[in-house]
């Protein structure tokens, strides 16, 4: 299977950076180095930035129809090529093949949903106080934007950001991830091949740190845009503050599911574990805290410890395998570090809980019941398969629960009680919640989250809101 090395894409040419570092990229399945990314110094992003700058004026003045005939090709290119570049997804990631097919398929249906929605970006017309003047509110693309995306899902975590900020007339720098590299760049080779304009989208790698204080402060970049933990995001929203910079941040999650005595027990083991495991637990929207009631908590947990013993873990390439290896060898020594403390506390170890071999990164699908409040995996985020059951009696104490930790992304509950269900929309403090059900995020719905887990949004027309400048105009006829 073919990997291939990535480069810097600039000005609408592919390149090296100008000093000619690189990094390695390694296979999670095999710990072997399988390509190069380029890694940019100052000279190339100065390159970017002024290319930004000059592709943005150019972009902003297109007609929005004609924008999103741009991005519509960039779809069907996605589309076209969906299986190869899942190829290279799951050699750099990790994830099952199937999953990798499921992201590069379903980034063609975000682009084409929002450049649908670049088409309605209206402004009002405000009747005013005298007849001789005319009151406008308009919308203006924001300027060149500076994306900053993690390694979890390479390709989504850009397009969600790309799509909306191309169409709404921005231009966009991708930081992308070194550890996942040539995924987001089959991305960007989509929108080049579709025809955007030079300079409109770049893509850049190196030292994040080095990187995010060099375009932050930058006066050409006029918005930021981070997915990734929260304190790098509480870092990198700090800087932007003090450059005055418009910023969304898409931030940890610790998401409570909550089962009520009522629940659909199949169900709720089929949607929250599909959910758990998918990507390895690495998801910010992956469920982690399983409140379940106490009276239905022993079926629950035997029912989510066969599904997990069910799991096929490996290879991502090879057929059948239904969770892959962690992503870096990091998150094997954060897996280490939850069960030993949670065992250590009390809380009984159902599945899992090793290393499976000594190559490449592969956790077992993990179940503890009976967790303490206290365990390191109902405080911290474990962005792995790693599930964590514990029972409560009366739902409100469910609900304190949930809403105890700082985070507030994504939550999930399983009621037949309307009343249930009711009071649940109304009292988790999370940015999106599901109910019987597993997690949509489509691009037409709000995606982001509350409290430390971030502000702004990646869908629905709010994500486009946070691209444009609101503008009012008043004209007096003389
Ligand atoms: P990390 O905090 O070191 O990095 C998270 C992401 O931020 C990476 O993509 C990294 O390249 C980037 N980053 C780090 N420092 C940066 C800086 N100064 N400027 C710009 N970008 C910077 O953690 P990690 O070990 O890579 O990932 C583990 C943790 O990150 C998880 O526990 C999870 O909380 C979080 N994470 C969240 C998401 C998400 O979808 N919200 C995705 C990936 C990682």
């Amino acid at each position: 299977m073919t990997y291939p090395s990535t480069q810097l894409f600039i000005a609408g040419e592919w390149q090296d950076a100008a000093d000619g570092r690189t990094l390695a990229v390694f296979n999670p399945s095999t710990g072997k180095e399988i390509g190069r990314v380029a890694h940019a110094g100052t000279k190339d992003l100065d390159r970017a930035l002024e290319a930004a700058q000059k592709g943005f004026e150019v972009w902003r003045d297109m007609p929005a129809i004609e924008r999103a005939k741009t991005m519509r090709r960039a779809a069907a290119l996605m589309r076209e090529r969906a299986g190869e570049i899942a190829a290279i997804l799951t050699q750099e990631n990790g994830k099952p093949l199937a999953e990798a097919k499921v992201e590069a398929m379903a980034s063609a249906d975000i682009i084409e949903w929002f450049a649908d929605e670049g088409m309605r970006v209206y402004g009002r017309i405000v009747p005013s106080r005298n007849l001789a003047v005319r009151q406008l509110v308009v919308k203006d693309p924001v300027g060149p934007v500076a994306a900053f995306t993690p390694w979890n899902f390479p390709i989504n975590q850009v397009v969600r950001k790309l799509s909306a900020a191309l169409a709404s007339g921005c231009s966009m720098l991708v930081k992308a991830p070194e550890e996942t590299p040539a995924s987001p760049a089959a991305l960007i080779k989509a929108f080049a091949d579709a025809g955007v304009p030079a300079g409109v989208v770049g893509l850049v790698y190196g030292n994040p740190a080095e990187i995010s204080n060099y375009l932050i402060p930058h006066p050409i970049i006029r918005k930021v845009t981070f997915t990734g933990s929260t304190p790098v995001g509480k870092m990198l929203a700090a800087l932007a503050g003090q450059h005055m910079k418009r910023v969304t941040m898409e931030l940890g999650g610790h998401a409570p599911v909550i089962v009520c005595e009522d629940a659909d027990i199949q169900l709720a083991v089929k949607a929250a574990g599909a959910a758990k495991f998918r990507n390895a637990g690495q998801v910010c929207i992956s469920p982690t805290r399983f409140l379940v009631h106490s009276s239905v908590q022993k079926e629950f947990a035997e029912t989510m410890a066969a599904y997990a013993r069910g799991l096929k873990v490996g290879d991502g390439l090879t057929e059948g395998t239904t969770m892959g290896p962690l992503a870096n060898p990091r998150r094997l020594t954060a897996m280490a570090e939850f069960t030993e403390d949670a065992v250590k506390q009390g809380a009984k170890l159902l599945v899992g809980g090793e290393r499976i071999g000594d190559a490449g990164n592969f956790w077992q699908p993990t179940i503890l019941n009976d967790v303490p409040l206290s365990a390191k995996v109902f405080n911290d985020e474990p962005f792995g398969p790693m599930a964590a059951i514990r029972a409560f009696d009366k739902i409100e104490d469910a609900i304190t629960e949930a809403n105890r930790l700082s985070f507030g992304l994504a939550g999930y509950a399983f009621t037949r009680s309307l009343k249930n269900a009711h009071i649940l929309s109304q009292r988790v403090e999370v940015g999106m919640l599901w109910v019987n059900q597993p997690a949509t995020p489509s691009a037409e719905l709000p995606f982001g989250g509350i409290k430390d887990s971030g502000y702004g949004s990646e869908g629905g027309p709010e994500a486009m809101e946070a691209y444009l400048n609101t503008r009012a105009v008043s004209i007096t006829n003389v």
